[in-house]
């Protein structure tokens, strides 16, 4: 494989695998959007003070979750960490496969019903490849062939009473909409702002696939946040305005990656997306590698988020494909 090619492959895989390469920022403009599926403001939501989550988040809620692990799966260790990171390089942590999990949560609201938090994988990854939205060269660059089904969505969803309600997305990533077309037609599917609309280069490659997934879905609705008046976070919605669940904006992964939490019984739980993708990079402060489009801003999220954890101890952390040691 020549060198060129070699690139332009590696670029693929680390889009695929959830990433758009630094090096597509300066050709970024004559790239293409992630989907051109259309998009509209959200109904739900309203955006809220940080200080308002703040007086909420250690009360127990109303809502329970389940945590549904779709694949585990293996990518390289620099798109999912900054290995350039002084932590990363006296940890002597270098470039190898790194097992992780495509996951989606399943989050219970008493009256509002069940919704997605991203998608997991879809059955026919599995059972009917030739079909799948990540399909051909595209699941070949990426190494669909590395990952091990454990439940995809459209079983997970056989087994509920009640269709979901809606999918809420940490961002637009293939791996996040990977399982999009389990979820029944006409499912309302809610993103951060610019998620559809950053151009890039690699997004040649993967908008077919990203509007495959979105195909018979409404309008991709888009968060209303507002700057934050705290400046704790670049801005926070109270999703169903009860104050039982949250999005937070959290940039830098991609323009518009969002985190989410859940006030449950037994307390709350924040899910960071993509602001971290692993246990060691949660429990060190190294942000995102390669898959990130914007190292800084996505290291300035990830501050954010340790640092509103450090004041509520109690909140549980699930990052976005690993699982973290209890306790
Ligand atoms: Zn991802």
């Amino acid at each position: 494989m020549k060198t060129s090619t070699k690139k332009t492959a590696r670029s693929v895989v680390l889009a695929l695998a959830g990433g758009v390469v630094a090096t597509s920022v300066a050709i970024g403009a004559i790239g293409c959007s992630a989907t051109s599926h259309p998009h509209a403001p959200a109904s739900l939501g309203a955006a809220a003070a940080t200080a308002s989550l703040e007086a909420l988040v250690d009360e127990p809620g109303p809502l329970t979750v389940e945590t549904v692990i779709g694949a585990d799966w293996q990518v390289p260790l620099s798109g999912l960490l900054n290995l350039d990171h002084p932590k990363a390089k006296s940890a002597k942590l270098t470039d190898r496969d790194e097992p992780i999990h495509v996951a989606f949560h399943a989050v219970t609201h008493p009256t509002r019903g069940t919704f997605l938090v991203d998608t997991g994988v879809e059955r026919a990854l599995f059972d009917a490849p030739d079909e799948a939205v990540i399909r051909g060269l595209a699941a070949r660059v990426a190494h669909v062939d590395k990952m091990k089904r454990r439940t995809d969505t459209k079983t997970w969803i056989e087994r509920q009473r009640r269709a979901p309600s809606g999918v809420f997305l940490t961002h637009l990533h293939v791996d996040h909409v990977s399982g999009m077309r389990d979820v029944p037609a006409g499912t309302p599917v809610f993103v951060g702002p610019g998620e559809s609309s950053a151009r890039s280069f690699e997004n040649l490659f993967v908008a077919p696939i990203v509007d495959r997934a979105l195909e018979n879905k409404p309008p991709l609705a888009v968060w209303r946040f507002s700057a934050d008046p705290d400046g704790v976070f670049d801005g926070v919605v109270d999703v169903f305005g009860d104050g039982s669940f949250w999005a937070i904006l959290v940039p830098g992964h991609t323009r518009g990656s969002t985190a989410y939490l859940a006030r449950t019984k037994t307390g709350a739980i924040l899910f960071t997306g993509d602001a971290c993708h692993t246990a060691w990079g949660w429990e060190h402060g190294v942000e995102p590698g390669d898959f990130s489009a914007d190292k800084r801003r996505s290291a300035d999220s990830l501050e954010r988020l340790r640092r509103f954890s450090a004041r509520h101890p109690t909140m549980e952390v699930r990052v976005g494909h690993q699982e973290r040691p209890r306790g």
